[in-house]
């Protein structure tokens, strides 16, 4: 039987603008096959994104931790939960306990900085590191190609939507990340064309299937998959077997 798991999916009750409750998400993939979904928060719950000079304080503290509680709150329901932790840039690693799989590190380049300069980052990334967390990391073209090559060697990296938020697909081929052994990616949003080109190009090994719910369908990302084409082998290997493998990795202690 297939296996069939969601790598990017945003989940919270604090932000309703979107309807994206875990229950919103269970309604969406009714009569799909997917049993499995990597959850992490809604980026309006973790600061405020519409404000570049942001600066942090103790409500929004609060409503993190709250919302990072909330993912967490997630396993044993009725699909698999592979919980990951959205750090910011306090950097609370000690929240992050070991039913924590991954970390969410997410910034558009209008969007407040994460301080890449600081102590705590090196910390965070040092923790991150030992337990060998997958990062799902959005971040301006920059700030990618810095944290891949210089802040975070070895870390393992997910570069989401085929890299389309992280500069571009091109310009991530263009700086040889995708050739990276520790570098992965997903399918959310991403065209079949762009797909194609990475699998062409790169193999089947690192690339996963991803809805980005709520703003991607998960029924229509995973029938965009279906319509590919693939090898039975090829599409396990994107559609649930890689993830699987990607988390299996992950030092829980
Ligand atoms: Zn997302």
């Amino acid at each position: 039987m297939q296996t069939i798991i969601d790598s990017h999916a945003h989940c919270g009750i604090q932000d309703n603008f979107f309807p994206q409750s875990f229950e919103d998400y269970l309604h969406q993939i009714q009569g799909s096959d997917i049993s499995g979904v990597a959850v992490f928060s809604p980026v309006e719950e973790i600061y405020d994104r519409y404000d570049p000079f942001f600066q942090d304080n103790e409500n929004w503290k609060k409503k993190r931790r709250q919302s990072n509680e909330y993912v967490l709150s997630l396993k044993g329901r009725e699909i698999q939960v592979f919980p990951y932790f959205f750090i910011w840039n306090d950097f609370a690693v000690d929240q992050i306990s070991s039913d924590f799989l991954g970390i969410k590190w997410h910034r558009h380049a209008d969007e407040p900085e994460y301080n890449y300069d600081s102590e705590q980052c090196a910390q965070a990334i040092e923790f991150i590191r030992n337990r060998n967390m997958p990062v799902v990391l959005e971040e301006e073209l920059s700030n990618t190609i810095r944290f891949i090559k210089e802040l975070a060697v070895g870390a393992r990296v997910i570069i989401p939507h085929l890299g389309a938020l992280n500069g571009g697909y091109r310009s991530v081929k263009n700086s040889g990340l995708w050739e990276l052994e520790n570098v992965y990616t997903d399918t959310s949003l991403a065209s079949r064309e762009t797909i194609a080109d990475y699998i062409t190009n790169y193999g089947c090994g690192r690339i996963m299937f991803g809805s980005d719910f709520p703003f991607g369908h998960p029924k229509r990302e995973l029938e965009k998959l279906r319509g590919m084409e693939l090898s039975k082998e090829d599409f396990q290997s994107i559609a649930g077997q890689n993830i699987q493998d990607l988390l299996q990795e992950v030092r829980t202690r």
